[in-house]
């Protein structure tokens, strides 16, 4: 079954989808979270397996001397692209006051807007994947092997060899930057499609990078399906897949990894009596499901992760509470898809979300925009850490998602993670916007 746009909104075809009454709430744009019925049962139908995090972390780890060359921020970290893990206090109990809600244990924020390059989470997709493309190509058309120091990469031979190839994504602007840059460093032609109504900085700062960036207008699948459009036309260009590629999913996975060992040094214990909870916003589901696939895998059964979607783009929490997963689209119910979190501006789910976190996902929560804006102005005056708008979303679903684990969980000794996933690009000017928004609210 494959839904068109605009064929379900009245409400006796919604009858027809499975969990209606959930799906009559979603539509209602009331905040709302749901509990993963599926959450924990066996499942063989995952696609990936922990050692597939394990060769992505190799593949980092070999380019490492080349991305400290060519990006000179991650030289101090020997080219490891990696966020801190912030304990944030303050801002934990203005929250409870803003809010008039309790959050027992402590907060966390992962500052994902401090990493290198794009400023967010994709710095870890979408840089794996280009990473992966070049590295395929060095070994089968120049003479790269694994052992080598790959800061060769960066010398005019294999900039010669990487011009002879293009890469491609449609974008709604973080995914773009990182990916743009990242490619058009390595050499490679680079065009990224985006919607008319993105950011115009980000579009000015790909531009400046020598990327090709191509407006679309149209909805949120414009773009993407422009891209790969080009790449099915031109066996020379690589397609980057935002609505569905492995690549993408095992490059955020590593984040688990290297949280791994800073909650260890952070001497944060995860165990049963010690649950680690963590809020992930999310777009097509990608990012969130890579590092929730990846926690799962390394930190094992008390770490639980929560989706946070804004209420009119639900489309991870449509896509599973109607296990349509990418077949069913926000408008479908008849939800507007705009948002002002513009990461998580996309209308459908990708391929791998629903899949993959079938039984991985403790659940998903709804925030209505205003709450972001209050959380970014509120992290900024409290704790003096800017996010973007979409980054706030972990922490906007807190209020309506505690009351709803108390019961299940221990909360007193839990550690909360809320992912901050980007913002360190935003323009000052812009973000004073945003700033001020959250200002006016509170
Ligand atoms: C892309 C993005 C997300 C969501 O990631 P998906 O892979 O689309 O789910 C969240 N926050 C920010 C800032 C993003 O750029």
């Amino acid at each position: 079954m494959h839904f068109k746009e605009g064929i379900i909104i009245d409400s006796s075809a919604l009858k027809h989808l499975k969990n209606p009454a959930i799906v009559q709430q979603i539509a209602q744009q009331e905040p709302l979270f749901w509990r993963n019925p599926h959450y924990n049962e066996p499942d063989n139908q995952v696609p990936f397996r922990q050692s597939d995090i394990f060769d992505a972390v190799a593949r980092w780890d070999r380019f490492a001397p080349y991305l400290a060359q060519v990006f000179p921020e991650t030289a101090a970290t020997k080219g490891i692209i990696e966020s801190p893990l912030t304990p944030i206090p303050h801002f934990h109990s203005a929250w409870e006051q803003a809010n008039h809600f309790s959050l027992p244990g402590n907060l966390y924020m992962k500052q994902d807007n401090q990493l290198p390059i794009s400023g967010s989470i994709k710095s870890r997709g979408g840089i794996y994947e280009v990473l992966k493309f070049a590295e395929q190509i060095a070994i089968q058309e120049g003479d790269l092997c694994y052992l080598d120091n790959y800061a060769v990469l960066a010398t005019p031979k294999y900039q010669q060899l990487f011009a002879n190839y293009a890469v491609t994504a449609g974008s709604t602007g973080n995914l773009g930057l990182s990916i743009g840059i990242a490619a058009a460093t390595f050499g490679f032609q680079t065009t990224i499609h985006m919607s008319r109504d993105a950011r115009a900085w980000k579009k000015a700062k790909l531009r400046a990078n020598g990327v090709n960036v191509v407006e679309h207008d149209g909805d949120c699948n414009t773009a993407v399906a422009a891209a790969r459009q080009q790449a099915e036309n031109d066996p020379h260009t690589y397609f980057i897949d935002d609505e569905g590629s492995p690549d993408l999913f095992l490059g955020y996975s590593v984040a688990a990894v290297r949280l791994q060992k800073q909650l260890k040094e952070q001497h944060i214990t995860v165990d049963a009596d010690h649950p680690l909870l963590v809020y992930l916003p999310a777009g097509v589901g990608g990012s969130p499901g890579g590092v929730t696939f990846g926690l799962k895998k390394i930190l094992g059964p008390h770490v639980h992760a929560i989706f946070a979607e804004p209420v009119t783009v639900p489309s991870v929490m449509l896509g599973m509470v109607t296990e349509l997963n990418q077949k069913i689209s926000v408008y479908d119910i008849g939800l507007s898809g705009q948002t002002q979190a513009d990461g998580l501006a996309v209308c459908r789910p990708s391929v791998l979300a629903g899949k993959v976190m079938r039984t991985l996902l403790l659940g998903a929560a709804t925030f209505a925009d205003d709450k972001i804006f209050q959380a970014l102005t509120l992290l900024a005056d409290t704790e003096n850490i800017k996010v973007e708008p979409s980054a706030a979303a972990g922490l906007a679903i807190l209020p309506t998602t505690t009351p709803q684990l108390a019961s299940q969980t221990l909360l007193n000794k839990a550690t909360h993670i809320a992912w901050a996933t980007g913002g360190n690009m935003v323009p000052d000017a812009d973000w004073q916007t945003f700033y001020q928004q959250g200002q006016d609210l509170l």
